[in-house]
């Protein structure tokens, strides 16, 4: 997705919200296992991730059409929302099932590379990957949900009442107990005490 203006971004942050939505309900696989039965899918999931592509674009533009012709009518506050949340509803859903159908089989892919790389060998693509994952599913607790942000007990220290706070728009957290914070590599790195490339390649292997 290219941004390029106001209204881009606006859209930009739009769509943001749909995907937070849609992980809730539809947490992560991990089905390399299933993969390395079948060699022979890799090609199919090469393919597979360009056709999600194509579907994703075509959603993304329908998308910015109609929020566009939105913005610009003369409908009242009630209506345009009603429309908005409409289009949340459905392209919106449709669009955020390609993107995560996409990020999935590209991981699945990544962990299913015939050669690994050694265990230090880090890129730009695995620190992206890496920081698409939220901190929710990594951390096995009770999460508290207001708005977009998630409190949970601290796993860095003893506590009763929850100040372990997640932002899942940036997916950054923050503890108010131990006046600490960071992406979620970073997050990795402080729970099992991982060297940053180790966190990385242990959030997406
Ligand atoms: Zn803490």
């Amino acid at each position: 997705m290219k941004i390029q203006n106001d209204e881009d971004w606006e859209i930009y942050l739009y769509l943001r919200e749909i995907e937070k939505e849609w992980r809730r309900n539809n947490p992560a696989h991990r089905e390399h296992e299933l993969l390395k039965i079948f060699p022979d899918a890799k090609p199919v999931i090469t393919e597979k991730i360009r056709e999600w592509e194509q579907i994703r674009d075509e959603f993304f533009n329908t998308i910015k059409k109609r929020l566009t012709v939105i913005k610009h009518t003369d409908d009242d506050d009630f209506s345009k929302w009603f429309w908005r949340e409409w289009i949340k509803e459905t392209d919106g859903k449709k669009l955020m099932e390609a993107e995560g159908h996409i990020k999935r089989l590209k991981r699945l892919l990544w962990a299913t590379k015939e050669k690994k790389p050694p265990k230090d060998w880090v890129t730009g693509e695995c620190k992206a990957l890496a920081l698409s994952v939220p901190i929710e599913d990594v951390l096995d607790r009770e999460f508290r949900r207001t708005g977009r942000t998630l409190t949970a007990l601290c796993p860095f220290h003893d506590e009763k009442t929850a100040s372990f706070t997640v932002y899942s728009d940036q997916n950054r957290y923050w503890c108010f107990g131990c006046n600490q914070g960071g992406d979620v590599i970073h997050f990795i790195q402080s729970l099992h005490n991982y060297s940053f490339k180790e966190a990385v390649r242990y959030l997406i292997d």
